[in-house]
Parts: structure tokens; C-alpha cells; sequence
């Protein structure tokens, strides 16, 4: 099981800031920017590539992009970026999708 799914089913510890039956966000264990949370679907899919056309899949990153904005909004971060890493040739190195929310401010 990926290490993802692992804290997903709480097998290992993560800072979770949100969680409902969808998605969970915690904060990165390595982060990059004073505030760098990652936003997972519990839906275990590889990457960004294996997403499909289905009604379900398309609400579903629409979720997670909200959830981002929302969690930003709570913590009063003005700007921020909103990353996935697509592919190993990309940086991606837990291959279960996730959105980087970063911010310095
Ligand atoms: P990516 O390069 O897009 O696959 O990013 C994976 C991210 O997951 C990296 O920023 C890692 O620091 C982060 N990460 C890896 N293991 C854990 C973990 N156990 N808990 C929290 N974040 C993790
Ligand atoms: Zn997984």
C-alpha cells in the first residue's frame, strides 16, 4: 500500500489540517515554503495522467483545487501556488495523486 494510502488509513502519523470522506490534507513532512500542505484524495490514483473523463474524477480535482483555496483562505495566506507534480520526470515522487499548496505569506 502507498505511503499515502498508509496515512489515509492511519497506519502512519500526519499533521492532518482537514479531513471528510474524500480527501485528507496534511502538512508536508519536508516543506518547502512556511506553509506547504498537501491535498490527497483518499481515491488511490496514480497520477494526474490516470485521472479519467468520468463525472466523478472531474469533480473530484474541482474538489481538491476548492479545498486548497479554502484551507488558504482559513489560515488569511494572501498569495500562494497550487502544484501537481505529473510523472517522475517531474519531480513526482509519491504516485498517488496530491495538490502542493504553498505559500510564504
Ligand atoms: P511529489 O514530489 O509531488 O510526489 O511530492 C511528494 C511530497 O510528499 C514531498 O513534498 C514530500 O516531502 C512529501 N512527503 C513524503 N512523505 C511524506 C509523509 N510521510 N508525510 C507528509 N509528507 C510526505
Ligand atoms: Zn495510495
Amino acid at each position: 500500500m502507498c505511503i499515502f494510502c498508509q496515512i489515509i488509513n492511519k497506519e502512519i502519523p500526519a499533521e492532518i489540517i482537514y479531513e471528510n470522506d474524500e480527501m485528507i490534507a496534511f502538512n508536508d513532512i519536508h516543506p518547502k515554503t512556511k506553509t506547504h500542505i498537501l491535498i490527497v484524495p483518499k481515491k488511490h490514483i496514480d497520477t494526474i495522467k490516470d485521472m479519467d473523463e468520468s463525472e466523478e474524477d472531474e469533480v473530484l480535482v474541482g474538489k481538491m483545487v476548492l479545498k486548497a483555496r479554502d484551507i488558504a483562505r482559513e489560515k488569511n495566506l494572501d498569495g500562494y501556488q497550487l502544484l501537481f507534480n505529473v510523472g517522475k520526470s517531474a519531480g513526482q515522487i509519491i504516485f498517488h495523486i496530491h495538490l502542493h499548496l504553498m505559500s510564504n505569506g
